[in-house]
């Protein structure tokens, strides 16, 4: 090939085809670089299923970039970066080489290092699975500032895409329906069966590959239903869209034994590696509503999760890095939980989550809100293993995103940067909103004693250890007094049943 090339570097999470370092270049004058590297893949001990989709979605990707006529230069299951680099450098002598910015702190420098040690200097593009700009969150934001509100920037986001905006007000006269969406789960309730996801080449081959070089990874491949390509996974939120969408909003905070999604759309790993961007997601979900096939309340939610939720963590993600994943405002120091790790536990709720964790490197928001992160918040479980732990065990799981929703939003170790009140609860949270008590070793309703919920004495023990800090905020004050009525020897005997199972936890037991 000819002097002069320009060359466009992809990494596994840019599968998309609005990838801006393709954007005005000439296919005839570009080739593609893609590398599978296994050294980064074992960077942290990430679940099976969250490599299978990597690998796979990035081969798939290559197809579509050769079927849409750019040259694409790919390295399969090679070590590192590094000597797939040079070798492609030697072989195209590119003149100029791009990449789309990377989603994660500190790897467009790594990339820019390698190119520079080859003579090239690594220029890179806006990230395309977005929807704001740092600009924007900055006029709301001034830096400094101790508290950030999701709701604030959320406004914004709606007034900027026009999504569910009627002459500049918000549709339906509100701007969140939250307060409709917390329904308990009803007894029998039945759901939608899973939409059949095609087992592509593609993905085989990346099985195999994982099972020959991350046998020792955590979770299970089993039935591989994620979808790795733009059109699997638009047929994927299409049966979302078809079948769950309307019930989503009511039953978001939902939580049931066995039945691992409920009316959650699990398109999150999807659109974190690029297949879909959350914009077309929300168009279609205001379509949805101004068709009038799905209501107001649920199609709000979904696009509050997506252009609030979703984009105010990419945002405070870049605000604050580096600084922010070392935070640990709580001084919480005890290691992740042996169960976190092999899922054997006495406590159904934790049972359950782990169970799914390991078959779907999965599970909906509070599940991994309530049930996995609200237990790691009470006991004091130290916030960078936790944040490591939610990183390597979820399939759509990126610094970029776990870093705020566990430093931030799950273990307030933030101080309070992004949350108004850590989302501490005792098992009358678990209980109201699953079936998981009914089921359960121990009791929910109990503190203290063997049979005693641990949730419970954990969580007003978390109440006392930090009832100074939390006196001074208004939304913890009711917990706190609560707790300052009761009297000295109920303190003392649920003190110390939270002490023996800290003490547990510390020494690698499990309850
Ligand atoms: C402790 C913890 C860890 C989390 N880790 C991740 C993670 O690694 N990757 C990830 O994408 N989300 C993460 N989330 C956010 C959220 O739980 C998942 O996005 C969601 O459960 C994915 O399932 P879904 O696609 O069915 O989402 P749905 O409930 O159907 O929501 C639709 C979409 O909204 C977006 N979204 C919703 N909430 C958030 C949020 N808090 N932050 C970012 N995006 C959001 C996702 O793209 C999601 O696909 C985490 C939340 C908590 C509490
Ligand atoms: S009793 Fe406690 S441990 Fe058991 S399921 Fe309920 S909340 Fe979980």
């Amino acid at each position: 090939m000819e002097r002069g090339i320009t060359t466009v570097w992809i990494t596994g999470d840019q599968c998309s085809p609005r990838n801006t370092a393709l954007r005005g270049l000439d296919p005839a004058g570009t080739v593609v670089l893609m590398i599978e590297s296994l050294a980064r893949a074992r960077q942290l001990p990430y679940h099976k299923r969250k490599l299978v989709l990597i690998f796979a979605a990035m081969r798939s990707f290559a197809d579509d970039l050769r079927a849409a006529g750019w040259h694409v230069d790919y390295y399969r299951e090679r070590e590192n970066y590094e000597g797939p680099l040079a070798e492609h450098v030697a072989r195209f002598a590119p003149a100029r080489i791009l990449a789309m910015t990377q989603s994660e702190f500190g790897v467009d420098a790594r990339l820019a290092e390698l190119t520079g040690a080859l003579g090239l200097e690594l220029e890179t593009t806006e990230h395309a699975n977005f929807i704001s700009t740092g600009a924007e969150f900055e006029r709301l934001f001034s830096r400094g500032q101790t508290r950030i509100t999701m709701e604030t920037f959320y406004r914004a986001m709606r007034v900027k895409t026009g999504i569910l905006m009627d002459d500049g007000r918000p549709v339906g006269g509100a701007w969140n329906f939250d307060a409709e969406n917390r329904k308990p789960p009803k007894r029998g309730m039945r759901f939608p069966p899973e939409p059949a996801v095609p087992l592509r080449a593609h993905t085989s081959d990346a099985i195999a590959l994982v099972e020959k070089h991350f046998a020792d990874h955590p979770g299970v491949v089993g039935t591989f239903d994620i979808p790795v390509t733009r059109a699997d996974a638009l047929a994927y939120a299409d049966d979302f869209f078809r079948h769950r969408l309307s019930n989503f909003g009511p039953y978001e905070d939902a939580m049931l034994a066995g039945e691992t999604r409920l009316y959650h759309s699990r398109l999150s790993a999807a659109i974190n590696v690029g297949l879909l961007h959350p914009l077309e997601l929300c168009e279609r979900a205001e379509l949805a509503y101004r068709n009038g096939v799905a209501p107001l309340a649920s199609v709000e939610g979904f696009v509050r999760q997506l252009i609030g939720w979703r984009e105010f963590v990419w945002q405070t993600y870049w605000r604050t890095m580096p600084e922010y994943r070392s935070r640990n405002a709580l001084d919480a120091a005890l290691p992740v939980p042996a169960f976190y790790i092999d899922g054997e536990t006495q406590m159904a709720c934790q049972a359950d989550a782990h169970r799914t964790v390991r078959e779907l490197g999965w599970a909906h928001h509070i599940v991994r809100l309530m049930v996995l992160g609200n237990f790691a918040l009470i006991a004091g479980i130290e916030p960078q293993a936790m944040t490591d732990w939610f990183w390597f065990m979820f399939v759509d799981g990126y610094d970029w995103v776990m870093v705020p929703n566990v430093i931030g939003m799950t273990l307030h170790a933030d101080g309070g940067l992004v949350g108004t009140k850590p989302y501490a609860a005792s098992a009358n949270y678990i209980d109201k909103m699953s079936n998981y008590c009914s089921g359960c070793h121990y009791n929910p309703k109990m503190t203290t004693g063997a049979d005693a919920c641990p949730y419970n004495a954990l969580y007003w023990d978390f109440i006392a250890r930090n009832e100074r800090r939390f006196a001074k905020n208004p939304r913890m004050s009711l917990p706190v007094r609560n707790w300052a009525r009761r009297d000295d020897a109920a303190k003392t005997a649920i003190r110390e049943r939270a002490a023996a199972l800290r003490a547990t936890l510390r020494a690698g037991g499990r309850f």
